[in-house]
């Protein structure tokens, strides 16, 4: 016999699919070419079926892959949540999730509300401003922290 030993013989539970999703968002992210901060997104189907989009955040398709300037919240980089809506082609009548590794900016909350049928965000690292919050939860949109252990 070859190959890594099955979680479950390791005695390992299953992984919850928030956290194979935010995993996996986490793993965009390390494509960001934005000097700031990386950040990944992904947006599946709510039985966790289908990944219907991803994103990271950077400059757009053909530009330097760097940012426009060094200035504070104005570096000129996409952010992932938008590159996301961008590359989301489901209709909106699709009910979905979005998978963030950092809390929405107010902005693209706006830009998830508006891709339609959100109906869970579910985030990993925190960020000092959590306005994005109270507006998500506003429009009956829930917003859950997810820990992942490693
Ligand atoms: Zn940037
Ligand atoms: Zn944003």
């Amino acid at each position: 016999m070859s190959g890594p030993a099955h979680p479950a013989a390791l005695g390992l539970p299953r992984p919850p699919f928030p956290e194979i999703y935010l995993r996996l968002a986490r793993t965009l992210a390390a494509r960001s070419t934005c000097k700031r901060l990386a950040v990944g997104t992904v947006i599946t189907s709510t039985d966790f079926r289908k990944v219907l989009a991803v994103g990271y955040n950077g400059n757009a398709t053909g530009l330097p892959n760097t940012c426009d300037r060094d200035e504070p919240g104005n570096c000129g980089c996409l952010h992932s949540e938008e590159n996301a809506v961008i590359n989301c082609d489901s209709p909106r009548s699709v009910e979905k999730y979005a998978f963030v590794t950092h809390l929405p900016c107010v902005a693209c909350a706006k830009r998830l509300i508006n891709l339609g049928n959100v109906k869970h965000v579910y985030y990993w690292q925190d960020y000092r401003i959590r306005d994005s919050v109270k507006l998500l939860e506003s429009v009956g949109i829930p917003v859950t922290q997810v820990e992942l252990r490693d």
